[in-house]
């Protein structure tokens, strides 16, 4: 704790009182800290692509591009790079759109079934060549809640993905959807490599990466969960991993849900 000290006193007159502003240091000290980790974080995100880029141009430049096979390989380097660097650059816009304080989202009435539906029928046109298979435990029931359609999109996009991602071939994925009270909890699982328990609750964090080095060459920004966390708590929902480790990951999250009358808007 630090204490700032007034003395309440008329001109010249007896002194009245004091005042005594006592701030949380430690509070403090540790958003200083997790201001400069992420900073170093940004920094170090976007070194790695350019200075890969840059070995690549200098390869060129000594005679590479001249060379039939080795030419086009190197340019097709530095553009995944380029590439990996726009994505950054995009989630880190996003994230800092998120954490000012008057970010507001744009609700609207949705058939959360159908939702699923659609999202999952365009995930089993990509994952065919992986021969990933998708099972589907979603009421026919229509469900309807409040959410901003294209965010939450984007949330199951980056879950499902993920899953695709750690899921060995010919894996099953499975998006299950059921009612709890006044909430939806939709959950999606995978048969992959899963997660330690004790990084069980950091992937939600910004960068964390269970596997810094595999992570990066399947593609990932480390913000995509961060993203979604964020986007899940401005629909006051909860959203949350369980995983044996070998064995699969299951991603779970909670909307408040709003019961309408069928067909109701
Ligand atoms: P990334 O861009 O690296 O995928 P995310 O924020 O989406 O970043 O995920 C953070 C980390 O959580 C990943 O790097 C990975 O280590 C771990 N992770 C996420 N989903 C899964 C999953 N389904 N199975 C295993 N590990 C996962």
């Amino acid at each position: 704790l630090e204490a700032n000290f007034s003395v309440i006193q008329e001109k010249d007159g007896p002194i009245n009182g004091l005042i005594t502003v006592l701030h949380d240091v430690t509070e403090q000290e540790k958003i200083e800290h997790e201001r400069r980790e992420f900073v170093a974080n940004v920094s170090h995100e976007l070194r790695t692509p350019l200075t890969t880029m840059k070995s690549y141009l200098e390869a060129l430049e000594d005679g590479a591009m001249s060379d039939k096979e080795l030419g086009p390989r190197f340019l097709s380097v530095t553009q995944n790079e380029t590439e990996r660097m726009i994505r950054l650059v995009n989630d880190l816009l996003q994230l800092s759109k998120i954490d000012t304080k008057d970010y507001k989202l744009k609700f609207q009435s949705v058939d959360v079934g159908l939702f699923l539906h659609d999202i999952i029928d365009r995930f089993e046109m990509i994952a065919e060549e992986k021969e990933i298979t998708f099972t589907r435990k979603i009421p026919a029931k229509p469900t309807y809640a409040k959410m901003a359609a294209d965010k939450m999109t984007q949330v199951i996009d980056n879950v499902i993905s993920n899953a695709m991602k750690y899921s060995p071939e010919g894996g099953n994925i499975t998006i299950a959807m059921l009612h709890q009270g006044h909430q939806l909890q939709i959950s999606i699982s995978d048969q992959g490599m899963g997660i330690p328990r004790e990084s069980q609750a950091k992937i939600f964090d910004r960068f964390y990466r269970v596997d810094k080095a595999r992570a990066r060459s399947v593609g990932g920004t480390g913000l995509g969960l961060a993203i979604a966390k964020e986007l899940i708590h401005a629909h006051k929902g909860e959203i949350w991993a369980e995983s044996e480790y070998g064995k699969g990951t299951t991603i779970f999250f909670t909307l408040p849900y709003y019961a309408m009358k069928e067909g109701g808007r």
